[in-house]
């Protein structure tokens, strides 16, 4: 059965909301630039700024400290004046479910940003044999509108800050324990290897391309050898097929690249995926044949939604095979995730087989990723922020839909 974690009881919440409700700013989010500005601003002389900004970034991003007052390498008056003028506190987490298969998801709630309202913003984790990925959100709803995507069916509030992405990672890192108990010594700290959360995809909420440069600014601060040391390679940026930011993906982030590909012809993919009338199929597997840093080491993902009659033949798989012709790929086999109000079904599972055994007598590896979490409605596509959380009828009609087979699990 999933659990509900209830977090208004006091025993089961984590660390709430407090500074940051306040408006100061946060340190988290900062590059090492910015931090050597606001400890400028909190009074630290400059030859000492550099050595703080080392351990504010160890603090931070090794041992996941979220309140001043743990720093002990820093002097409690120094600790006072950085907590007068800035955050380090966690945004406020609403929701924590755990999904039977062991899935979690957690909705978080970030404060107004200028004149707007509270935001909420789902991240899910998801567990797998010798590894585990945490699938964060780049915006609040999205601008695109993939008509099987259930994201895209809600308006786009806003693009996340840097902090708000990145501390999405450390939410999941203190719920999963992978950070440091708070009294463990200097030195003592959990090894990468024992951690729950080995690799990040931005698959969660929005068009991670439409937000680059505070996507960019997190997953640079992510994958930082000093802090919170992700490995580039287990970082996966994936993408509708904003065509210009493709090639600023390699250069200036270096992480993998994954794209929604999901038809094969300009006609089915302008309608499902919209902003292929933008940037076409062509112009599209371009930019991937020229992404920096391609390699059969480093391969690109091409993501392929499996919709019954629509894109599922095994034409579609031989054009597919055809298309990606000397791009060093894995083919990313996707059962389509039922939301209520949908207009797809998911293909039978015979015919995700034979598509998927073509593609791999062919060369490209190309797994059918198994649905994970959608009894907590985690699954790709069915992420959908509070502010149009899914009404009680619309959970039992979608229940209703799973039950009835027609998510083809
Ligand atoms: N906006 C980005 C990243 C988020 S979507 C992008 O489109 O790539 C993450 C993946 O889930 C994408 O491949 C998306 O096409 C897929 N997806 C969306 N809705 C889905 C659904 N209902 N079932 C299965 N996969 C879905
Ligand atoms: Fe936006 Fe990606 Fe969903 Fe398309 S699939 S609507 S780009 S989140």
């Amino acid at each position: 059965m999933p659990a509900t974690i209830d977090l208004t009881d006091p025993s089961a919440r984590p660390v709430r909301a407090s500074a940051a409700q306040e408006g100061k700013p946060m340190l988290v989010g900062m590059n090492r630039d910015e931090l050597v500005a606001a400890m400028a601003e909190a009074g630290v002389p400059e030859r000492q700024r550099k050595m703080r900004v080392n351990q504010l970034w160890h603090w931070l991003y090794v041992r996941g400290c979220s309140d001043f007052s743990d720093m002990h390498t820093i002097s409690r008056e120094l600790r006072d004046r950085l907590n007068d003028k800035f955050s380090v506190a966690r945004p406020e987490i609403v929701e924590e479910q755990i999904s039977s298969d062991g899935t979690r998801k957690w909705l978080m709630r970030f404060p107004p940003r200028g004149a707007g309202r509270p935001v909420e913003v789902e991240t899910v984790y998801i567990p797998e044999e010798g590894r585990g990925t945490l699938c964060i959100s780049s915006q609040v709803g999205c601008t695109l509108t993939c008509t099987f995507c259930h994201t895209g069916t809600q308006k786009l509030v806003r693009n996340l800050t840097p902090e708000e992405i990145l501390v999405q990672l450390l939410v999941a890192r203190d719920r999963l324990g992978d950070f440091p108990h708070k009294d463990t010594p200097q030195g003592a700290i959990v090894p990468a290897e024992g951690r729950k959360v080995t690799n990040i995809v931005m698959m969660g909420m929005g068009e991670p391309l439409y937000n680059f440069d505070n996507v960019k600014k997190a997953l640079l601060i992510a994958s930082d050898g000093d802090g919170l040391a992700l490995s580039k390679r287990r970082i996966t940026l994936s993408t509708s097929g904003v065509v210009p930011g493709i090639a600023r993906t390699g250069t200036e982030i270096g992480v993998m690249l994954a794209i929604s590909l999901h038809a094969v012809r300009d006609e089915l993919r302008d309608e499902l995926v919209p902003i292929n009338k933008k940037y076409p199929l062509k112009e599209l597997l371009d930019a991937c044949r020229n992404y920096p840093g391609l390699s059969n080491a480093r391969r690109i993902t091409f993501e392929y939604v499996m919709l019954k009659g629509v894109n599922d033949s095994l034409a579609d798989a031989k054009e597919l095979v055809r298309l990606l012709k000397g791009i060093p790929a894995k083919i990313n086999l996707i059962p389509f995730n039922p939301w209520p109000g949908s207009a797809y079904e998911c293909s039978d599972w015979e015919t995700i087989e034979v598509f998927a055994d073509f593609v791999n007598a062919n060369g490209y590896a190309s797994p059918i990723r198994t649905p994970r979490g959608r009894d907590i409605f985690a699954a790709c596509g069915q992420l959908k922020s509070e502010s149009e959380r899914m009404r009680k009828t619309d959970r039992l009609a979608l229940e209703a839909m799973m039950i009835a087979g027609h998510g083809a699990d």
